[in-house]
Formats: C-alpha cells, sequence, structure tokens
C-alpha cells in the first residue's frame, strides 16, 4: 500500500470537487449577471424618476400657475391686491415653488408674494422675463435651477396680465436624488439577498459533498479497505480473520457477509488440510512434516547445555516380504500391530514428552526428550528389538519379523533437524547391515563409510560409458572329460584414481543405488555379443555363457524380456545362454522367481542357482523354483577337505540334485585334490582357479584356439 493509489474515496471527492467547480462557477457568472442587471436598474430607475420628477414638476407647476392664474381673475380685474397677495402668498408656501410672479398686461410687477413687495410696478428683466411677456399662452421655460411656468389672466379676450410660478428644481433633484438613492438600496438589500442565496447554495453543495465523502467513506471505502486487508492476511497464510459483519442490506453488506462465509469455510479446510499433512493416514501417527516440525522446535527450545534429545529411527526388518507374499491388507494390519507394539515401550520408557512419527512405509521415528534422554533411548530400542521380533500372528500364521533401529542425540550428533535425522539413518542402516534385529548408535565412522559409498556410487554412474568396466570371463569345464564348455562372465571395474574395485563391493554398491537396473541388460547384451564372436573360432561354437543377474533385476520384473532382446539382437540361441540368480534372490519371492523362470524357461534360456549353501535356506526351494542347476558355493568346496560333514552335504546336493534331474557346477575349484573329490561324486562341471583364472576375450579366444 505504499504506491498511492487513486481510490474510490478519493474519486468520489474529486467528482463531488468538479461538481463544486462547475456550480461556483455558474453561480459566479450568475452573481456577475444580477451585478450588470443591477447597474441597468439603477441608470433606468434613475432616468425613470428623472422623467417622472420633471413630468411631475411640469404638471403641477402648470397646475399650480393655471389655478393661480384662474383664480386672480376677479381679484386683479377689480384691483383687490389683498386677495391677490394671499393668493400668491398661499402658493409661493407650497413646497417646489420658489418663486410667484404676477404682472398686469403691460408686464409690470403685481405681486411676487413678499411682504414689502420691493420690485412693484416695475418691469422685470430677468432673463426668463421677455419671452413670458408674450406667451399668450401657456409657456414652459426653464434655466439651471428652475423650471418657469408663465400662464396669462384671461378674462374672456382681455389679458389681465400673467403668472410666473418658478418650480424649485434644485429641490426636485435633491428629492430624485433620494428616490434614486431609495431605489439604490432597495437594489442593494435584493442583490444582497441573492448573493446570499448563491453563497448559501455552495456551501450547501460544500457540506453535500463532505457528507456524501464521509458516506462513501464509512459505507464503501472503510468495508472495501477491510476486506483487501483480510485478503492479505489470508494470502499470508492468515485465515482466522476477524470481520465485523455489517447488517448493512446492499451490496457491500452482501459481499462482507460473503466474505467473511468464505474465509471461514477456508479457514475451516486449512484446518483440515493441515490435519491431513500433518499426520499419518494409516496409523493417526505425526508424519514426517509434523515430526521435522516438532524436532526443530523442541531443538531451539532446549533450556540448557546439559539437557538431550534422542532420536530413535526404527525400520521393520523385510517388510517388503509381507507385503509382496501376503498382499497390502495384511502389510497394513502388520503396521498397525507394530504401532501398537512401539507405542506400549515408548509409554514405557519415553516420558510424556515424546513423540512417535511415521516417515512412511515401515519407517518409525521416536523423539525423546525428558530428563535422560540417551539412557531412555538405549533402553526403549532394547525392549523394541525384543518386543518387534515377537511372532506376529496374521490370519492363522505366525508372521517373524524384527527391526533395525538407530540411535542419535542431539547435540553430540548433529546440530540441526537435518543433520540428526540422516544421522538416524545411517545408524538404522548401520543395524541392519550388522544382521538386523539389533540397534546401533551413530557414530562419525559411520558417517566416513557412508560418504565412501556415495562416493563409489556418483563413480560408478557412467562408468560404463567411460569404459572402465569390461567383462572378464571364467572358463567352466566338464569334470568328465575336462572339457571347456562354457565360461561365466564376470564385471571388472579398473577405476582411474581407485584402480580395481572387486565386484564384491562395486556390484553392492550398484544394487543398493539401484545402478545395477541399467548395468545388468548392458553385460547381458555385450555377453551375448561376445558368445557370437566365438563362433568364428573351431571349438567355440558349442560355448555357453553364463551371466550373473541381480536379485534387483529380478524384482524389477522385465528381466525375461531384456532376455528376450539381447538374444534377438545378438543372434544367440537361447541354448547357450545361462542365467545365474543367488540363492536370496530367490528366497523371500518364490512366486515371483517361480513365474520368471517359467517364462526363461519357454524361451529355451536355462537358470542356475549361484552360491548354493551360503544362505542354506533348505533343499526345499529346489522343489518350488525349477532351476536348471545350482552352483555349490566356494566356500563349501574349501572346506570340504577339511570337514567331513560338508564333504557329506556336498555328496547328498549332488545327489540329490541328480534325482531332480539338476545340473551341478562346482565354483572354486583351487586344488586338483577338490576336483578329484568333486568328479568322483559326479558333479558335473567344474570352475576355480586351478582350472582357469577369469580370462580376457582375447585371452579366451586364444584359449580355444590352442584347444582344438
Ligand atoms: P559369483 O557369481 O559367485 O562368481 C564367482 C566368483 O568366484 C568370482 O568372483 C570369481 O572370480 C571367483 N572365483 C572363481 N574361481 C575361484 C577360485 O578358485 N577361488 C576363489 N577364491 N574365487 C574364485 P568375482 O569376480 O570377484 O565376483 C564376485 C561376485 O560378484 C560374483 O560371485 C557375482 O555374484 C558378482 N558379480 C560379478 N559380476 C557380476 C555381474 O556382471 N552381475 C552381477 N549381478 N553380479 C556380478
Ligand atoms: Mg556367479
Ligand atoms: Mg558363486
Amino acid at each position: 500500500m505504499s504506491k498511492m493509489r487513486f481510490g474510490l474515496q478519493a474519486r468520489a471527492v474529486a467528482v463531488m470537487g468538479v461538481a463544486l467547480l462547475v456550480v461556483a462557477i455558474m453561480v459566479g457568472l450568475w452573481l456577475a449577471r444580477l451585478g450588470s442587471l443591477q447597474t441597468e436598474v439603477r441608470t433606468l430607475g434613475g432616468q425613470l424618476i428623472v422623467s417622472l420628477y420633471d413630468d411631475q414638476a411640469q404638471r403641477q407647476g402648470t397646475s399650480l400657475a393655471s389655478d393661480l392664474a384662474q383664480a386672480l381673475v376677479n381679484p386683479m380685474y377689480y384691483n383687490d391686491s389683498e386677495q391677490v397677495a394671499q393668493l400668491v402668498r398661499a402658493l409661493k408656501a407650497q413646497p417646489l415653488v420658489s418663486y410667484v410672479r404676477v404682472f398686469d398686461a403691460q408686464g409690470y410687477l403685481v405681486h411676487d408674494g413678499s411682504e414689502t413687495v420691493v420690485d412693484y410696478g416695475q418691469r422685470l428683466d430677468d432673463p426668463l422675463a421677455e419671452k413670458a411677456f408674450a406667451a399668450s399662452d401657456t409657456l414652459l421655460q426653464r434655466t439651471d435651477h428652475v423650471l418657469e411656468v408663465t400662464v396669462p389672466v384671461l378674462l374672456g379676450e382681455q389679458r389681465l396680465g400673467g403668472v410666473r410660478v418658478g418650480m424649485d428644481l434644485d429641490r426636485m433633484r435633491l428629492q430624485q436624488a433620494q428616490a434614486g438613492a431609495r431605489l439604490d438600496s432597495g437594489i442593494e438589500v435584493v442583490s444582497r439577498r441573492y448573493l446570499y442565496t448563491g453563497l448559501g447554495l455552495l456551501a450547501g453543495l460544500l457540506l453535500l459533498t463532505v457528507v456524501v465523502a464521509v458516506y462513501v467513506q464509512r459505507t464503501l471505502v472503510h468495508p472495501v479497505r477491510a476486506l483487501v486487508a483480510a485478503a492479505r492476511r489470508m494470502e499470508q497464510g492468515d485465515y482466522e480473520v476477524e470481520l465485523s459483519v455489517t447488517r448493512s442490506n446492499d451490496e457491500i453488506g452482501e459481499l462482507v457477509r460473503s466474505f467473511a462465509t468464505m474465509s471461514q469455510a477456508i479457514a475451516r479446510h486449512d484446518r483440515e488440510v493441515r490435519k491431513l499433512a500433518y499426520t499419518d493416514a494409516l496409523t493417526g501417527l505425526a508424519n514426517r512434516l509434523a515430526f521435522r516440525q516438532t524436532l526443530e522446535a523442541r531443538m531451539a527450545a532446549i533450556p540448557d547445555a546439559d539437557q538431550r534429545l534422542a532420536l530413535l529411527f526404527v525400520d521393520v526388518d523385510d517388510f517388503k516380504r509381507v507385503n509382496d507374499t501376503l498382499g497390502h491388507e495384511a502389510g497394513d494390519e502388520v503396521l498397525l500391530r507394530f504401532v501398537e507394539r512401539i507405542k506400549t515401550a515408548v509409554n514405557l520408557y519415553g516420558g510424556a514428552d515424546s513423540l512417535l512419527a511415521r516417515f512412511g512405509g515401515d519407517e518409525f521415528v521416536i523423539l525423546l526428550g525428558d530428563g535422560d534422554a540417551a539412557t531412555s533411548a538405549l533402553r526403549l530400542a532394547e525392549e523394541l528389538v525384543v518386543e518387534l521380533s515377537k511372532p506376529l500372528s496374521l490370519s492363522g500364521r505366525d508372521v517373524f519379523l524384527g527391526s533395525s533401529i538407530g540411535i542419535t542425540v542431539f547435540p553430540d550428533d548433529a546440530n540441526d533437524a537435518t543433520g540428526l535425522l540422516k544421522n538416524g539413518d545411517i545408524a538404522m542402516y548401520q543395524a541392519k547391515l550388522a544382521g538386523k534385529n539389533c540397534y546401533r548408535y551413530y557414530s562419525r565412522a559411520m558417517d566416513h563409510a557412508v560418504e565412501r559409498r556415495v562416493h563409489m556410487e556418483q563413480e560408478l554412474r557412467g562408468a560404463w560409458e567411460r569404459g572402465e568396466l569390461h567383462l572378464v570371463y571364467q572358463p567352466i569345464y566338464r569334470t568328465r572329460d575336462r572339457r571347456l564348455v562354457g565360461v561365466e562372465v564376470l564385471l571388472r571395474w579398473q577405476h582411474p584414481q581407485l584402480g580395481a574395485i572387486p565386484p564384491s563391493v562395486f556390484i553392492q554398491v550398484a544394487e543398493q543405488s539401484g545402478l545395477i537396473e541399467q548395468l545388468g541388460p548392458k553385460v547381458l547384451r555385450a555377453a551375448c555379443m561376445e558368445a557370437r564372436r566365438w563362433e568364428m573360432v573351431p571349438g567355440g561354437e558349442q560355448l555357453f555363457v553364463s551371466v550373473n543377474v541381480s536379485p534387483r533385476e529380478l524384482r524389477n520384473g522385465d528381466l525375461s524380456d531384456v532376455v528376450v532382446a539381447c538374444l534377438a539382437e545378438s543372434g544367440l540361441p537361447a541354448s547357450r545362454l545361462h542365467i545365474e540368480l543367488t540363492e536370496t534372490a530367490v528366497i523371500g519371492d518364490e512366486m515371483l522367481a517361480a513365474s520368471l523362470l517359467d517364462k526363461l524357461h519357454r524361451h529355451g534360456v536355462k537358470v542356475w542357482l549361484d552360491d548354493f549353501g551360503t544362505g542354506f535356506s533348505g533343499l526345499s526351494h529346489l522343489r518350488q523354483v525349477p532351476v536348471d542347476g545350482v552352483k555349490i558355493d566356494k566356500s563349501f568346496v574349501a572346506d570340504m577337505q577339511r570337514d567331513p560333514d560338508d564333504l557329506a552335504l556336498t555328496t547328498a546336493i549332488i545327489a540329490m540334485c541328480h534325482a531332480l534331474g539338476i545340473t551341478v557346477v562346482a565354483e572354486g575349484i583351487e586344488q586338483e585334490a577338490q576336483f578329484d573329490l568333486l568328479s568322483q561324486r559326479s558333479c558335473d562341471l567344474a570352475q576355480g582357479y586351478w582350472l582357469s583364472r577369469p580370462l580376457s576375450s582375447t585371452q579366451l579366444v586364444a584359449l580355444l584356439k590352442t584347444k582344438d
């Protein structure tokens, strides 16, 4: 809101201001017009007054003079000077009359209204006298100060004399001026009234503008601003806004009410979404997000340096097996039962402030913060390992599972939530590596192991493309006649800095990182292509090639498609390709393995069970998973000479496999005696350093040539 805006209120005020200006201009024009009207009226009025007074003076003078002339007829005829004097004096007393002069037929003054009549009998010689004597009828003459009316005094046809009446023009002008002044003041009063009306109108309009502005402010601007402020807060994630809901029935009121309802609905949804976002749907436990927030808050609020927080990372061992073999519903059931057990244990050892969360899948995390958290964590871990390894009865079956637990302590192991969670994960992983169903404390040494693994994983990515990986071939011989019948393909990694890295190390990394899913098919294709080259060499046309396939590739599901594609691409007959699966790949998911084997068999590819005897899962697997051959692990072969039990077992395995129609291969033959023992027990095929070390392709071709 820092930017100035031309808002509603400003606009309303502007409109009102413009209206006010227009009205002011109109009122101004009107007043100006009124002013000129006033002068016009004044001029016209003045003229009118002058002519009116003039007229009146004439008429009055004429009538006064005529009346006097009439009245004087007899007195003059009879020379009644007394009467004449009386009449003249009476007239002279009139207000507007300045003089009266009566003269006889000869023009001599008879009377002038004075006491003494000084000029009696004299001829008057004032400027108007000449014409006055000569006048035979009413005559009007004027000087600057007087309007004189002369009327002859007639007796029938006889002229007795005349009357001259001087009307006082000065006096009349004074009266005119007074009348004019009255007119002016009248006009003034009227104009002022109009001016006040105009100004009143303007003031009224100004008041109206203010009232409208205030009204707009209260009914429009204020609620809209409140809405904008509320919307801003909601934008920032604060949905609990309180809006003063107006009772007004207009559109704005409606808008405010709708907004209030909407914000309440959003707030409700927000609470629901938060709840959903912070809890795990299956178990109702806190989820990763909620846990992390609590963890961060607790880390920040740790009261003193002696206080510790402990974090337990619990992962159910082999949980995937439950899902794969018994289905996801059973998996959910198992998880819920586990949660019950974990809760009981946490209640027992965790303290009131502990928090249990599910991090997805079969991962649970526990935060302990009460008292001696590190000791509580140890007790809890011991309890959990025992409790979680007890069998679960699930639809009539006993399911044995365990748990691997990693323990890490704040602030000893890490100083932030991310670091602490990572440490917990690493420690848990170490517990898995240590054989599962146990707990491990996080240590910095673990970090280095993890770092090395991560580094190796990065290096392994793209190693094939950079040509650091290559294949070697270890010959496999028929025991009966010691004839070379095939080779096992083994992957080698020559790292530019680290040198030769053994497959026992990097295959595990490739396996864990999933890289094996990309590498496996490449090895397979290259091996098929190579096998086709041997056909050029006499004796090579019969050689089979045996390729190791990791458990992960098996679970991936499209192994048979990859095999078929490689065969088609290389043109290698299916009968010359063998696939080696480890026992561990097959155990746990016999169904999947069986269906895959079935597919491979239909294409004519043989499947061998590698490292047979190491897991010793029992011979019953051989019936469930119909393999074409087993490779007796080199550890057995090595122990055979020293341990009569191993020898007996090896003998039994060979016999049983033959009974089932399964080929037996012995690997890791390092001495002639081992070879002899096995061939005596009619082991079919043999492989080992004593027979031949893994060879490069050139070495192998050379070997084939010498054989011939
Ligand atoms: P494996 O499949 O059991 O392979 C046989 C291993 O025994 C090879 O080790 C081989 O060099 C070794 N060996 C052969 N004869 C003797 C002997 O007389 N004495 C002794 N001590 N060892 C002998 P290598 O090449 O180190 O491979 C180790 C494992 O790595 C293999 O065991 C296999 O499981 C895996 N591997 C190797 N290449 C691949 C591959 O391309 N893909 C997959 N998935 N795994 C591979
Ligand atoms: Mg093998
Ligand atoms: Mg093996």
